[in-house]
């Protein structure tokens, strides 16, 4: 049977924060035929609202620390702000746009990540994404627009990874629909020299991955978008891209673990 076509489009904070990036963003969205999924990061808001509230925002290699204050902004902040104003702005280009937390139809279910080196808080890792909750809505003519938010069922919301969010999805409806997985950050996919735009990696494989980061070409964010990318890539996604909101048909290809005999 030939799988119906979804495309899932995952937009970074720094194209969210940008009004030019995210207005060619969203055209291009618009403009996508078929069914179709817009996952957000939220970024430096959250950290510009928790500063005006007074909430601390604490860091840990780069990663943010989820205080139950800290909580309370990011759930206002992408849940809110950040996801509504989307909506509102595809709903003006003629996209049926609906916004969704992971708690809202338990979309997506969590579990608060174990304190093990680092105690992350409020964060969760992502265990359960519902397939016939998001069919039914994408049957429906709605196009989800999801933040990075999850639930534990337990009555808890749980700060999550959006790249996550978007490779858990892309994996999980992988088994109804053929799917095309889009990171969208600011910069135009993988690069052989993080300074150089030009320096385009067209594909990359996870055997050109470990070298790249144990020398230093690959590093901070772009090492876990890469492992969701491979994630998906191996896990039955139909095509995964990393690239930047002008160029959403080109940027770098995530290539299929070769197969073993073994
Ligand atoms: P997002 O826009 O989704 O929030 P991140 O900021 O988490 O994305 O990750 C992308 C970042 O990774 C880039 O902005 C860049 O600074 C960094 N990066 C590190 N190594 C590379 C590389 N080799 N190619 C491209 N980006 C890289």
């Amino acid at each position: 049977m030939i799988k119906e076509q979804l495309n899932i489009i995952k937009v970074g904070g720094a194209v969210v924060e940008d009004e030019g990036s995210l207005t060619g963003l969203l055209m291009s969205f618009s403009s996508l035929r078929g069914k179709k999924i817009l996952v957000h990061g939220g970024g430096k808001i959250a950290t510009e609202m928790a500063d005006k509230l007074g909430v601390e925002t604490q860091m840990i290699d780069g990663r943010r620390i989820t205080s139950a204050e800290m909580l309370k902004v990011v759930t206002m902040v992408y849940g809110g702000l950040v996801n509504k104003n989307l909506v509102a702005r595809l709903q003006a280009l003629g996209v049926n746009a609906l916004g969704l937390t992971g708690a809202d139809m338990n979309v997506i279910m969590s579990v608060k990540r174990p304190v093990e080196l680092v105690n992350f808080g409020y964060v969760g890792d992502v265990k359960y994404v519902n397939v016939k909750a998001l069919t039914s809505l994408l049957d429906a003519g709605a196009v989800p627009v999801l933040a990075p938010l999850t639930h534990d069922k337990e009555g808890t919301m749980l700060n999550t990874n959006a790249d996550t969010i978007a490779s858990s999805v892309a994996v999980a409806l992988a088994e109804k629909y053929s799917v095309t997985l889009t990171f969208c950050s600011s910069i135009p996919g993988v690069l052989k020299n993080v300074d150089d735009p030009t320096s385009l990696i067209k594909t990359i494989a996870k055997a050109d991955f470990d070298p790249m980061v144990a020398d230093g070409t690959i590093s901070a964010g772009m090492i876990p978008k890469l492992q969701n990318a491979f994630e998906a890539i191996n896990s039955g996604v139909a095509k995964v891209v990393i690239t930047s909101p002008s160029n959403l048909s080109g940027g770098t290809t995530i290539l299929m673990d070769p197969e073993t005999d073994d």
